[in-house]
């Protein structure tokens, strides 16, 4: 189970509180010393932790709250709030391209073994299933063995039609080619599975800037396992430095994550998580709420 670890503490921390009706500054300071040990647990980022604390805390130290007769709950109501803002707030739609302009382009980047291949398809079934898109998926990541036959058993998995040009020929010619055959067979989203490295180098992100320069996609989608927790914000972090990514997927929340890369990319990278990766199949991605995610996350 994805956040245990936190849910558990979080639970802890508030128990007492939750019965309390008036709360002093004492019971506030004390609670928030045990959100603030949870979340660092979870792995958070410290200064994400750090601005999360100082605001619940401000915002518990009210008058409305200290002087009221269900204070407990309020500073409980003011942790769920603020786990949402920190998340993003509200839901952040896909871009896509204006009628007429398309198609759209989606490039999907992250480092190998994040999810990013299984990703596309996953994106491009859920286009289809829930958007009535047509999508194609182009194969651009020309160096892990074995990348382009994944994305084409995918493709075949899933019925929506894979573009390639095998493993010699360049990632910018292979995704302005597969632009081109998306125009000319009327799909509609094209998303592009460009190449992962297993840590990020110089090389991978001109690659990747070239690719971008090539397309001009609507959406870089970075894609992050959540299982890394730390890393996967410095990663989120380093991506979106040079190519200014536009969204996040969070994959592997199936799994029993501790929290840290939900809770922090947002805050860190200021770019929205749009989905999360749920398990294996290709059905296992869903829209991202944060909302949903901050009680989950409160249990
Ligand atoms: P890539 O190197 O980034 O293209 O990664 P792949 O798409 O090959 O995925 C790496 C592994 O992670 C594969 O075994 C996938 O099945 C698995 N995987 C991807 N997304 C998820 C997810 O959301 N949950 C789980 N449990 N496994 C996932």
């Amino acid at each position: 189970m994805p956040f245990e670890g936190l849910t558990g503490r979080l639970q802890d921390a508030f128990s007492g509180l939750r019965k309390k009706g008036k709360v002093t500054e004492a019971d506030v300071k004390d609670v928030m010393r045990e959100v603030r040990l949870a979340l660092l647990e979870a792995d958070v980022n410290y200064k994400v932790v750090r601005n999360f604390v100082k605001t619940v805390r401000e915002k518990s130290l009210g008058e409305e709250v200290l002087g009221s007769l269900n204070g407990g709950q309020q500073v409980v109501k003011i942790v769920n709030d603020e786990l949402t803002e920190l998340m993003g707030g509200e839901q952040e739609k896909i871009i896509f391209a204006e009628p007429g302009q398309g198609p759209t382009v989606y490039m999907m980047t992250g480092l190998q073994g994040a999810g990013k291949t299984t990703t596309a398809g996953k994106l491009a079934n859920y286009l289809r299933k829930y958007e009535k898109k047509k999508p194609m998926m182009v194969a651009a990541d020309i160096y892990r063995p074995a990348a382009i036959d994944q994305l084409q058993t995918v493709g075949r998995d899933l019925d929506i039609p894979v573009f390639s040009m095998g493993d010699q020929v360049s990632p910018v010619e292979i995704a302005k080619r597969g632009l081109d055959e998306a125009k000319a067979e009327n799909r509609d989203v094209v998303i592009i599975d460009t190449a992962g490295r297993l840590h990020i180098d110089e090389t991978l992100m001109d690659e990747l800037e070239d690719v971008k320069a090539a397309v001009n996609p609507h959406e870089i989608f970075l894609v992050v396992d959540a299982m890394t927790g730390q890393d996967a914000v410095n990663v989120a972090d380093s991506f979106n430095e040079r190519l200014n990514i536009t969204s996040v997927i969070l994959t592997k929340l199936d799994g029993d994550t501790r929290g840290g890369a939900a809770l922090s990319i947002r805050s860190v990278t200021n770019k929205p998580i749009k989905f999360t990766g749920t398990g294996e199949k290709l059905d296992a991605l869903e829209p991202f709420y944060p909302d949903r995610m901050a009680n989950r996350i409160l249990g």
